[in-house]
C-alpha cells in the first residue's frame, strides 16, 4: 500500500529525532521511495552514527539542530515519541499547516492488515501490553509487542518476518498524532492526573487518550475499566462492542474475591493464587489483557495456561530475592504516589518501605491509611525531609543517606516473614541515571550475602 496515502502536499518528509524510532521511520520512508530530511538537536555519538547510517540510505540527515524552514516546507513531519509537541520543529510544522504523524502512525500504516491490540491509559500500559503479548505467544500465535513498550512499530514493519498479531502500547503523545489509528481491540486501562509537566491541562491529556476511539466503527472492540469512573465517563459511547473488567464487582472479566479466582462472566478461568503477579492492579491488568485476546480468538483454556505463566516485568512489583525469610520486591518504576499506592495496597505481609528520590510535587500523606502493615519507612534522597514531615507522626520513619545506607537500614529492620519494598513514589534522578539503575542497585543489594 502507499504509506503516505491521503497527503495532499508534495516534497520531502521530515523526520524529527534520530533515536531508535526516528531511524526506523527514515528507513521505512526510504524503502517506500520518499525523499527524507532527518534531524536531531543532539550531537552525541549515538545520533552521529545514526545520521551516518541514514545518509547511506539516501536520506539527508543533520545533527546539532534542525533546518526549521526546510521542515516547514515539507510534505509531512514524523515525530519520535520523545519529542514534545512544543519543540521548535514541530511547532513550526504545525504553524505552516504541515501534517504531523507519530512514528507509530507510519509503522501501523506499513503493518496494515495485521490485527492488533492497542493499549493506553495512565497506569498499567506496559504490563497489560506484555501480558497480552505473552498470552498470544503462548497460544502459538506469532505475536510481537511494540510501541512504547520497546520496539518501535516502524522497526517491526522493517523486520523480515511479519507477526500475525501485535500488542501495541501507545502513550498520549503518540495518540495525539495518529490520525488513522483503528485497533482491532483497544484497551483503556485507567485515567489519573499525570504528565502535568507536559500538558497545559488535564482535559488536554485526557482528550489525547480518547484519540484511541477516534476512528471507531461498528466492528471495533473496546475494553474499559468498570472500576474507574473517570475513564468510563471520558470514553463515552464509541461505536463497536465494549466489554469491561473489574476487580470490585461482576463484569465481562472480573475478580471473584470470595472465590479468589479470575472470572470471564460465569466461567472461572484461574485461581488468583496461580496468577504469578502481586497486587489487585495486576489482576486488573490481566483481566483487561484476557478480554482483548479472547476477542482475537483465544480459548478459556489458552487464557488459563498463559496467565499462569506470566512473569512480573522488571522494576514493577518484581520479587528479586527471598532470603532468610525476607522477600525483596523491586517496584522502582513506581515514580509517582498513585503507583506506590497500588504497591502498598498489594502487600499481604509486614513490610519495610523504601520511599524517596526526587520529589514530584504530590504529598505522601495519602499513603498513611495503607501503611497499617508497614514496619518502617526509610526516607531518603531529596524528598527525604518532606517524607519525614508528612509521615513521621503516623508511621515509624528513619532517614537514610546514600543507597547503601538505605538498604542497610532496611536489612536491619526487616524480620523473617517481612518484605522489603522499593516503591519510591519519586523519580530517581537525584541519585541515579534512571529508574532501571535504581532497581538494579536494589536487586544487587538484595542478592548480596
Ligand atoms: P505504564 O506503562 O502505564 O507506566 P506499567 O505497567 O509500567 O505502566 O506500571 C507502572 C507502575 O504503575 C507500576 O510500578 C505499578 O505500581 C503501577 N501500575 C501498574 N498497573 C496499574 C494499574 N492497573 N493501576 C494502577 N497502577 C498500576
Amino acid at each position: 500500500m502507499d504509506l503516505l496515502a491521503g497527503l495532499d502536499r508534495q516534497g520531502e518528509v521530515a523526520v524529527v529525532g534520530l533515536g531508535r524510532s526516528g531511524i526506523g521511520a527514515v528507513r521505512l520512508l526510504r524503502l517506500a521511495g520518499a525523499a527524507v530530511y532527518a534531524s536531531d538537536g543532539g550531537t552525541g555519538a549515538g545520533v552521529q552514527s545514526a545520521a551516518a547510517t541514514l545518509r547511506a540510505t539516501g536520506a539527508t540527515a543533520e545533527v546539532g539542530g534542525h533546518d526549521i524552514d526546510r521542515i516547514a516546507r515539507s510534505r509531512l513531519v514524523v515525530v519520535s515519541p520523545g519529542v514534545p509537541p512544543e519543540a521548535d520543529p514541530v511547532a513550526a510544522a504545525i504553524r505552516a499547516g504541515v501534517p504531523v504523524w507519530a512514528e507509530a502512525e507510519l509503522g501501523l500504516r506499513a503493518l496494515r492488515g495485521i490485527p492488533f491490540v492497542a493499549v493506553t491509559g495512565t497506569n498499567g500500559k506496559t504490563t497489560t501490553t506484555a501480558i497480552a503479548g505473552h498470552l498470544l505467544a503462548r497460544a502459538g500465535r506469532r505475536a510481537r509487542t511494540a510501541g512504547n513498550i520497546g520496539t518501535p512499530l516502524t522497526e517491526v514493519a522493517l523486520a523480515a518476518e511479519r507477526p500475525d498479531v501485535m500488542a501495541v502500547e501507545l502513550s498520549s503523545f503518540q495518540l495525539h498524532d495518529m490520525p488513522t489509528l483503528a485497533p482491532t481491540v483497544g484497551i483503556l486501562t485507567n485515567l489519573a492526573p499525570d504528565h502535568l509537566d507536559r500538558y497545559r491541562s488535564l482535559d488536554k491529556y485526557y482528550a489525547d487518550k480518547m484519540r484511541l476511539f477516534a476512528n471507531a466503527t461498528a466492528d471495533s472492540r473496546w475494553i474499559t475499566n468498570a472500576d474507574d469512573a473517570v475513564s468510563e465517563a471520558c470514553a463515552g459511547t464509541p461505536a463497536g462492542t465494549r466489554e469491561r473488567f473489574s476487580v470490585t464487582g461482576r463484569a465481562a472479566a472480573w475478580y471473584d474475591r470470595a472465590g479468589d479466582r479470575l472470572m470471564l462472566g460465569d466461567e472461572a478461568i484461574l485461581p488468583r493464587a496461580r496468577l504469578p503477579l502481586l497486587g489487585d492492579h495486576n489482576v486488573a491488568n490481566a483481566l483487561a489483557a484476557a478480554l482483548a485476546v479472547r476477542a482475537l480468538g483465544l480459548t478459556a483454556a489458552e487464557l488459563a495456561e498463559g496467565l499462569a505463566s506470566v512473569a512480573a516485568l522488571p522494576h514493577r512489583m518484581e520479587p528479586v530475592a527471598d532470603r532468610a525469610g525476607i522477600l525483596w520486591i523491586n517496584d522502582s518504576k513506581a515514580t509517582n504516589v498513585a503507583s506506590t499506592t497500588v504497591a502498598v495496597a498489594a502487600m499481604a505481609r509486614p513490610f519495610v518501605l523504601l520511599l524517596g528520590g526526587r520529589h514530584k510535587g504530590e504529598p505522601y500523606r495519602s499513603l498513611i491509611p495503607l501503611l497499617g502493615r508497614c514496619r518502617a519507612v526509610i526516607a531518603y534522597g531529596e524528598a527525604g525531609p518532606l517524607i519525614v514531615a508528612d509521615l513521621a507522626a503516623s508511621v515509624p520513619v528513619e532517614s537514610a543517606g546514600d543507597f547503601a545506607d538505605v538498604v542497610g537500614k532496611a536489612r536491619a529492620l526487616a524480620r523473617p516473614g517481612d518484605a522489603v519494598l522499593l516503591s519510591p513514589a519519586c523519580s530517581s534522578y537525584d541519585m541515579f541515571a534512571n529508574y532501571e539503575e535504581r532497581g538494579a542497585r536494589f536487586r544487587a543489594a538484595a542478592e548480596a550475602p
